[in-house]
């Protein structure tokens, strides 16, 4: 069965744009090599998005009005999106039959008529891939319950993982974002128990070497936080509770980052995206071997 690859991350992290890198590679390389890879299954999933810069098989925006809800039901931005997710997720049944019926392999191969000269090129054509981009508000998708409803669906059918995208240089700009985009990684993962990649994305503008090593090496964090504190020494006070939970923090995420698959990538360049869908298949793996087993105990 093909892997689905769900985009989640902070607004402005560079979800579509990932999506659209992502996308077009594999449609790139079910031209050059047909007999071997095909093209992706495609949803988006964020109502309020103004256009997508990829064309998508399912799209929220086909079957909820972002703006009508909002009017209708009076509501903001976020209640908006929120609303229209929720509408979206009543009708979780008719998504799940689509994908299954264009991304499984028919469970019973109809015996058809001898000279079917279709059938093995439909059964070749059958995605590798599904790709969901989410709403720019992470919170909405990430803590509500369609979106819970959403992903459980999904990993019911077919092997699924995270990418939680990453807005490299600004969350290395200082140890107190990164510490605090590292937390929330921490706390998705934790709620919605399923495979993670960190990608960091934007290495055109930064790459992620100082994050990989800020993770790997706490020593080094440690001294990234210590030249901070060094470099506010106006004799503000104030800083010192401040790096010491920092300080103890990174040693809880230490064992947080031993579960997790890091690439650097740059969306604009495609940098790094043949990492990215090696750590896909990884954690393809780690799916059928730890968390389906799980799921299947929880059911
Ligand atoms: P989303 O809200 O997470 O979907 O983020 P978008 O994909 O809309 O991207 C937000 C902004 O970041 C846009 O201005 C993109 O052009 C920019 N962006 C996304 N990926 C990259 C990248 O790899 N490098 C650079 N330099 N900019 C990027
Ligand atoms: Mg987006």
């Amino acid at each position: 069965p093909p892997v689905a690859v769900v985009c989640i991350g902070m607004a402005g992290s560079g979800k579509t744009t990932f999506m659209q890198r992502i996308n077009s590679h594999l449609h790139t390389l079910a031209v050059e090599s047909p007999t071997t890879h095909t093209p992706p299954y495609v949803l988006n999933l964020d109502p309020a998005v103004r256009s997508v810069p990829f064309e998508s098989n399912i799209d929220i925006r086909d079957s909820v009005n972002y703006k009508e809800v909002m009017k209708q039901y009076n509501l903001g931005p976020n209640g908006g999106i929120l609303t229209s997710l929720n509408l979206f997720s009543t009708k979780i049944d008719q998504i799940m039959a689509i994908l299954e019926k264009r991304c499984l392999p028919s469970a019973t191969p109809t015996p058809t008529t001898t000279s079917s000269s279709s059938q093995p090129a439909e059964t070749t054509s059958r995605p590798q891939h599904i790709l969901i981009d989410t709403p720019g508000q992470i919170e909405v998708f990430v803590w509500s319950a369609s979106g819970s409803i959403l992903l459980s669906s999904l990993a019911s059918s077919f092997p699924t993982v995270l990418a939680y995208v990453i807005d490299t240089p600004r969350t290395t700009a200082n140890t107190s974002t990164f510490m605090s985009n590292m937390l929330y990684a921490v706390s998705i993962l934790y709620k919605i128990k399923l495979p993670m990649i960190l990608v960091f994305n934007k290495t055109d503008v930064k790459d992620e070497s100082e994050a990989v090593e800020w993770m790997r090496d706490f020593e080094s964090f440690q001294a990234a936080l210590r030249k901070e504190e060094e470099d506010q020494m106006a004799g503000q006070e104030g800083s010192g509770y401040m790096n010491s939970l920092l300080n103890s923090m990174s040693l809880v995420l230490e064992e947080f980052y031993n579960h997790l698959s890091v690439v650097g990538v740059s969306s604009m360049t495609g940098n790094g995206v043949d990492d990215f869908f090696a750590a896909v298949e990884e954690k393809r793996e780690e799916f059928e071997r730890d968390y389906r087993p799980e799921m299947e105990k929880r059911v």
